[in-house]
């Protein structure tokens, strides 16, 4: 039996975690859940599958959830809160494997605490990887941490590797990557309409149910931009080799091009439960719930290239990972602040790929040399974009 802490897991990966390893109860313990704000989801968790640690946000969270657990008979739970004890959840000796499914910025710490310590990392939160770049690969080759990708497109293109493949590593007869995309909700929407669409309908995708941070980067596709960051460190290939294409079914979760000219793709149904199973039973297989795909029903597969004047934000990305340096993680804080304000209201959503070229043309990217550089450039590119949208609220 393996050990595994899930950190994010009252969120939309973090919950079909819990469906698959339920699946497959002789392979994994729960050792520790985490989550922010969700605390009733958190107790049915505990009850369900009796983990060892959980953390929450607060102290007064922790000390009600400690209360409702001692009541329940044979809940043995240590109950704790705050960023570092994310991160010592993270790295305790009985966890085997890491499954990192917090949004955001947030995720960082943690999920560097999991490489340092040497685990399995199954990286959902891209937005880690993105800010701390070539700093988080060396920490992985440093500690020998194995990382298996679950974001699908990044699963897909793994699964499409060579036999033996590790991240980080270069696969130098893969030529191209081709990085799928649903093109989201707005994809044909006329162009003048998108100043006026509401956080409800960025957020209603037409093939995924997931969190609503990651299904407004989809709309605006920085989700894309992001992914083509995350590519390039994970599969060790520039940015310009890997290709984003728009792919509406959401049937290929991506391809690998070969230099004999072979093109190798991964299919399956939208079903975050299928990379989910597949990096938790890498390198055997087994069940993930999933329904089969039935390619009757799907019928056709279509291919188009996006379309850069709709979808800025993918520009930026691209931008930033020419620039390179600390550039991801600007463009990141960035989106996160213009993508949280989005949803509570304050913008329109064409102001988001707005702020960020704006953060992005008022920042100077440094070197990655530390975790320190990082978190700095994160904490400036969000003073910048807060200065501009209190702006773009008042006029
Ligand atoms: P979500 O919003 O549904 O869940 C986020 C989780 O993180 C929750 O458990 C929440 O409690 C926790 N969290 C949020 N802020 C936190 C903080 N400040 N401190 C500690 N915990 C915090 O998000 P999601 O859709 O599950 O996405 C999680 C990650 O996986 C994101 O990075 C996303 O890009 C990535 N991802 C998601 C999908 C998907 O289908 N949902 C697909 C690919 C990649
Ligand atoms: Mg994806």
């Amino acid at each position: 039996m393996r050990g595994l802490c899930v950190l994010g897991s009252t969120g939309s990966i973090g919950i079909s975690t819990l469906d698959v390893v339920a699946r497959c109860p002789d392979q994994y313990k729960i050792v520790a859940l985490t989550a922010n704000n969700n605390v009733d989801r958190l107790y049915e968790q505990c009850i369900r599958h009796r983990p060892g640690y959980v953390v929450v946000k607060s102290p007064v969270q922790a000390s009600q959830l400690r209360e409702r657990l001692n009541s329940v008979n044979g809940q043995t739970v240590e109950v704790l809160s705050g960023a570092a004890a994310l991160a010592e959840v993270a790295a305790l000796p009985e966890v085997h494997s890491v499954m990192a499914a917090i949004v955001g910025a947030a995720g960082l710490l943690p999920t560097l605490a999991a490489a340092k310590a040497g685990k399995r990392i199954l990286l959902a939160n891209k937005e880690a990887l993105v800010m701390s770049g070539l700093l988080f690969m060396a920490e992985l080759s440093r500690s020998g941490a194995e990382l298996l990708p679950i974001d699908s497109e990044h699963n897909a293109i793994f699964q499409c590797m060579p036999a033996n493949y590790r991240a980080g590593s270069r696969a130098k007869e893969a030529r191209r990557i081709l990085l799928t995309a649903s093109g989201g909700p707005f994809l044909y929407k006329p162009l003048d309409e998108l100043d006026r669409v509401t956080p409800e309908q960025a957020c209603a995708h037409p093939n995924w149910v997931m969190g609503k941070k990651i299904s407004v980067d989809s709309a605006t596709m920085m989700n894309k931009g992001l992914e083509v960051i995350e590519a390039s460190l994970l599969f060790n290939t520039p940015a310009e080799k890997i290709e984003v294409v728009i792919h509406r079914q959401s049937v290929i979760h991506s391809m690998v091009d070969y230099i004999d000219g072979t093109v190798l793709a991964q299919m399956g149904n939208p079903d975050m439960r299928i990379p989910i199973a597949h990096a938790l039973a890498w390198p055997a297989r087994f069940e993930s719930g999933a329904e089969p795909l039935d390619v009757f029903a799907v019928g056709q597969l279509n291919f188009e290239p996006p379309d850069l004047t709709r979808f800025p934000c993918l520009h930026h990305a691209y931008r930033a990972v020419k620039v390179g340096g600390t550039m991801p993680a600007i463009l990141n804080a960035a989106n996160e602040m213009a993508v949280d304000s989005f949803l509570g209201g304050a913008i329109r959503f064409t102001d988001i790929p707005r702020i960020i070229e704006f953060v992005m043309d008022q920042s100077v990217a440094q070197p990655v040399d530390s975790i320190d550089t990082v978190l700095t450039a994160d904490q400036q590119a969000r003073q910048v974009a807060k200065g501009y949208i209190q702006r773009a609220i008042k006029t």
